[in-house]
């Protein structure tokens, strides 16, 4: 069955391996981060950035979990995890000013933003919609031939997905783009203590590298699969 293929494995391991890595580098860059002061707290910093650019509207509040934070471009509001949310480290207004700088994109309609707010549909209705199509596909199609359309509909359903993680990159580098030039703009970091805020930033950059990659070599996949001839 493809859900235990191990070419599948061999596929996406080295997306697999990234991630890994990133997410391990998010961690002790943030742990970094942290050890070193800024004079405004995270939401401090967000608020500071977001009233400077006329973004009054803009809410900020405080959410649960651990590097949950994320602007959320219908209702208008940008939340922040608590580490991020009260904290006066450069770990916090770093990622601070990203989802601020997120705020930003949507208020000027960057137009990558526009496309990945455009995909999210097909990226969340994804995940087992689309493995149910190609199964159900695979199984069926041989016996009743009218069904035959399913597994091209669930690979182009997938491309949708691939396409919203291509898009979400220019979205993630050109937020954290803003907040590098932000910070230091509004002298909320000072020159020096720039490079922490840029380790953490550039470590969640390679997260959502890892994540495009996987969901391209799972497109590749799916197509060799499917495709590619007998094996
Ligand atoms: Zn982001």
């Amino acid at each position: 069955m493809m859900f235990f293929d191990p070419v599948y494995f061999l596929y996406i391991a080295p997306a697999l391996l990234l991630a890994f890595w990133a997410q391990m580098r998010v961690k002790s860059t943030f742990a970094q981060a942290q050890e070193v002061r800024a004079h405004l707290s995270g939401a401090g910093a967000a608020r500071h950035i977001l009233d400077a650019a006329g973004l009054q509207n803009v809410a900020i509040e405080q959410v649960p979990g651990q590097l949950s934070d994320h602007y959320d471009p219908r209702d208008k509001v940008l939340r922040l995890s608590q580490s991020v949310y009260s904290a006066h480290t450069t770990a916090a207004v770093g990622i601070a000013a990203h989802e601020a700088g997120h705020a930003l994109q949507d208020a000027q309609n960057y137009v990558p933003l526009v496309l990945r707010n455009a995909a999210v549909p097909a990226a969340t209705f994804g995940g087992n919609a689309i493995i149910w199509m190609l199964i159900g596909g695979m199984l069926l199609s041989p016996k009743i031939p009218a069904l035959a359309f399913l597994v091209p509909l669930g690979i182009a359903a997938f491309a949708c997905v691939v396409v919203f993680q291509l898009v979400n990159l220019p979205v993630e580098f050109d937020a954290s783009a803003r907040a590098k030039k932000l910070l230091v703009e509004h002298g909320i970091v000072a020159d020096q203590d720039m490079v922490y805020v840029n380790r953490v930033l550039n470590a969640a950059a390679w997260t959502y590298v890892a994540g495009t990659l996987q969901a391209v070599m799972t497109l590749l996949y799916y197509i060799m699969r499917f495709y590619g001839g007998r094996d």
